[in-house]
């Protein structure tokens, strides 16, 4: 049987009716190159032993699997255990793509890398990938990212990236991609786009799967060395949905249940939330088809979420595809359940979580006590420190949850 991530997405880039490639004529021949790139400098052997190499020395791959006994504990039922992404150089999961991308592009002979970022860690993991391999970085940011997100602007401005203020609209994730864009189309001679998650035309939506798999192909083989069992189910919380898909292509061709965690923000009211899957409709977002938050006009609606990195209105092609065809299972939970898991992971493990992340927590939380006897794996996708001046100063140290 050919497996799932063979025959998916078909050569177009689509996964089922969701993806593709909508381009301005301009990109079209540059997206064409990052294609051939993909297909044949990745799957070089020189590549692969490059990146092997890349992860095991500088991320500190492989991260490992902890089995979070006193929190399993405390929701009673289900055992809890968690992939430790959050233990990956920079912090979180999305370096795994960025020293990829960012290996593809010097093989491509590019000497620049730009992107967008929406909590601050993609522009992090790119303008760390950019410092290794001695290219210059651009990031675009959101003014209300950037000042939720400080320390995060800090280190990318250290690791010596220009990090660009945007301004217009809701000034956030989505803008960011806007500006990143443009800037982009002149400067697609020798710059990379290094698009941030599983979003993004076609190639992205692949490529970036493919380069986070490698969680999903530890978290498996650690899990079974584990408990000698699959686990039952393995969820991750999804903004654009890498963290995600990285975990669900490990287990995706067996009888595992996955879940993607969408935010529900403060309320289910648009503009309240970034629960795209849960209450979006098929529509057309930079440059791919997939679902959509939409408000009255069609345009793509505010969105809210205390994580920063999951506030986008549009969702990874394949996530579309995979709750369509009923494949993975998506739910959301708000803000206070998440904040709530944030405190819990702190004080009853010891590993402070990103808030992306504590959606995924506060996920198996909910789900362990009509689980028992069974098994749920979540991705950590990312620790917490850019977090703890905003959650305590906001919330306290927890006392009202
Ligand atoms: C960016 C980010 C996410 C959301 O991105 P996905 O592409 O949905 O995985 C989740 N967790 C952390 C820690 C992040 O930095």
């Amino acid at each position: 049987m050919a497996s799932y991530l063979k025959q998916t997405p078909n050569a177009e880039g689509f996964f089922g009716e969701y993806g593709g490639a909508q381009l301005p004529p301009p990109l079209e021949p540059h997206f064409k190159e990052i294609r051939e790139a993909y297909e044949t400098i990745s799957k070089s052997a020189e590549f692969i032993r490059d990146l092997r190499y890349i992860r095991k020395h500088f991320q500190g791959r492989p991260t490992p699997v902890s089995h979070l006994k006193n929190l399993s504990a405390q929701a009673g039922g289900a055992q809890i255990y968690a992939k430790r992404e959050d233990l990956n150089h920079t912090g979180a999961h999305k370096l795994n793509h960025c020293m990829a991308e960012a290996l593809l592009a010097k093989h491509m002979g590019k000497t620049k890398l730009m992107a967008e970022t929406g909590a601050g860690q993609h522009g992090v993991a790119l303008a760390t990938a950019a410092a290794y391999f001695g290219m210059d970085c651009e990031i675009h940011m959101g003014e209300i990212d950037i000042e939720k997100e400080a320390p995060n602007v800090t280190r990318m401005k250290l690791l010596g990236a220009d990090v660009v203020p945007v301004g217009f609209g809701g000034r956030s994730l989505k803008e960011a991609v806007d500006s990143a864009f443009q800037s982009y189309v002149p400067q697609a001679d020798t710059a990379l786009f290094a698009i941030g998650s599983v979003v993004g035309p076609h190639p992205f939506p692949m490529m970036v799967r493919d380069f986070q798999h490698i969680v999903g192909i530890e978290a498996r083989e650690q899990f079974m060395d584990m408990t000698g069992q699959l686990p039952d189910m393995v969820a991750a919380c999804v903004g654009g949905g890498s963290n995600a898909m990285g975990l669900f292509a490990g287990f995706i061709d067996d009888d595992v249940d996955l879940w993607g965690v969408e935010p529900m923000g403060t309320s289910s009211k648009l503009g309240e939330h970034a629960a795209t899957i849960t209450f979006g409709e098929d529509g057309d977002i930079h440059g791919f088809r997939t679902m959509v938050l939409t408000d009255e006009n069609g345009e793509p609606a505010p969105v809210h979420t205390v994580a920063s990195g999951l506030d986008y209105p549009g969702v990874g092609p394949e996530h579309a595809h995979l709750y369509r065809t009923g494949k993975a299972n998506y739910t959301a939970c708000d803000d206070k359940e998440a904040l709530k898991a944030f405190y819990d992971l702190s004080r009853h493990e010891g590993i402070i979580p990103a808030l992306e992340s504590a959606h995924a927590v506060a996920f198996a939380m909910r789900e362990a006590p009509k689980n028992p006897g069974k098994s749920i794996l979540i991705n950590l996708s990312g620790r917490g420190d850019k977090d703890i001046d905003y959650v305590t100063e906001t919330f306290g140290f927890g006392e009202d949850l």
